[in-house]
């Protein structure tokens, strides 16, 4: 049975990597309608968190703070929502999961780009699955270039 995120190879358009370290990546999702929104995919094929390590548990926490403030130079993000569901998963028959966290920013204002307005409507709920959005190749790549640049800033702010 194939893995879709052991499939992942550093070529894909879509799930455009954004960020890695010895444990974890961190790419791009399809979906921006709420902007910057991005996956963080385990290296290695394990489908259950509490069979992590007690090192890619403090790899995880290093990764989120490193996105959660890149997100707020990129994108003034106002808080973010924390996820892992592996519900798709177990959709199939027998399931084969892996583990991966959404990392959704949510936003108390419209963000703009390429003429584009990016708006948080549920601000203050939960976020709506069923909204969707698939921006233009050139717009999706550019979000990405964004925040690759707002962690390079801060690596180089850090002298890392
Ligand atoms: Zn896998």
């Amino acid at each position: 049975m194939t893995c879709p995120i052991c499939a992942w190879s550093p070529d894909n358009p879509v799930y455009i990597l954004l960020h890695e370290t010895d444990t974890w990546r961190v790419v791009l999702a399809p979906n921006q309608r709420l902007v910057g929104r991005c996956i963080l995919h385990l290296k290695r094929h394990c489908g259950d968190l509490a069979d992590l390590t007690a090192d890619e548990v403090l790899d995880w926490l290093a990764v989120v703070k490193t996105m959660e403030n890149a997100l707020r130079t990129a994108f003034d993000a106002t808080l973010f929502n924390v996820s892992c569901y592996m519900n798709h998963a177990y959709r199939e028959n027998p399931p084969n999961p892996h583990i991966h966290w959404w990392l959704v920013p949510r936003y108390n204002h419209e963000v703009e780009l390429q003429g584009w307005g990016f708006e948080d409507p549920e601000f203050g709920n939960p976020y709506r699955h069923d909204c969707q959005l698939e921006v233009p190749q050139s717009l999706h790549e550019e979000i990405g270039a964004r925040i690759r640049l707002a962690i390079e800033t801060a690596r180089a702010r850090q002298g890392t």
